[in-house]
């Protein structure tokens, strides 16, 4: 299927869905602390989206029956919130969609809970600068496949797996649309990047193999070897010069694009 352009006017709805997304990421991380379960952080995420007159996108999207995916430690994605309770030590990454005025926006985050050890704190910095080795090459005129290669070779270069099982996405009208971003080299180059492109990209990082499973629950990827697992993600549009990422707070969007 061809991979949707989108108009002036989406590109600007998409970013009112990634502010309300982005805005309630932000409210979320003053609650994760030792204690919280991760059904009160769904709870908390669920109201928030829907008092800015957003739509949690992931709430009864393949029946999913939840607004955030809340994955501790060696669950990878698709964690469901339940009464476990965040513990000194764990690693949480939470990640949520919005739906608002008919436009999807996507993004996820991995926050340390207490004092968490050194290695795992580099498995959450190496997890997030893949995103933006990846995303130098995000540009019109590139093809898809160098973004997946980048982010392939940097989290492999600090010996850890990257995850092939779950992919980034095209996003706009639908939370997922074409095409398939992996984070891994595709067969082929992939697509031409063209402007006004939307894409979730998200690498999903082990810090031992890249296997996973999935639990009875039908929803939470684990790690094979049970080590732990980072997440991050953000929804870009692709233009003629950087891209423009929408799932960042403004003091980050300050720090990148000075
Ligand atoms: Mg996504």
């Amino acid at each position: 299927m061809a991979i949707s352009i989108k108009t002036q006017r989406e590109i600007e709805l998409m970013q009112e869905s990634a502010d309300i997304l982005i805005a309630t990421h932000k409210y979320l991380a003053k609650f994760i602390q030792i204690g919280i379960t991760t059904r009160e952080l769904d709870n908390l995420a669920d109201k928030f989206i829907r008092n800015h007159n957003g739509i949690p996108s992931f709430k009864g999207l393949y029946g999913y029956p939840a607004s955030a995916c809340i994955s501790i430690n060696e669950e990878v994605v698709h964690g469901l919130p339940c009464n476990r309770r965040l513990k000194n030590g764990d690693i949480v990454s939470i990640d949520m969609g919005v739906l608002y005025k008919g436009y999807h926006s996507d993004a996820a985050r991995t926050y340390a809970v207490g004092e968490v050890s050194k290695e795992v704190l580099e498995l959450m910095r190496v997890t997030k600068q893949s995103f933006f080795e990846g995303i130098k090459f995000a540009k019109a005129g590139y093809h898809l496949g160098q973004i997946c290669e980048t982010i392939q070779n940097y989290v492999e270069s600090h010996g850890y797996g990257i995850v092939r099982d779950l992919v980034g996405h095209g996003i706009g009208k639908s939370l997922h649309e074409d095409p398939q971003v992996p984070n891994y080299k595709p067969k082929g180059r992939g697509a031409k990047l063209r402007p006004g492109m939307a894409l979730a990209i998200e690498p999903m990082v082990n810090l031992g193999t890249w296997q996973v499973y999935t639990l009875k629950d039908n929803w939470t990827f684990v790690t094979r070897d049970g080590l732990p697992s980072a997440h991050y993600e953000n929804t870009i549009i692709i233009t003629e010069d950087e891209p423009l990422i929408l799932t960042l707070d403004k003091q980050e969007k300050e720090h990148i694009y000075g």
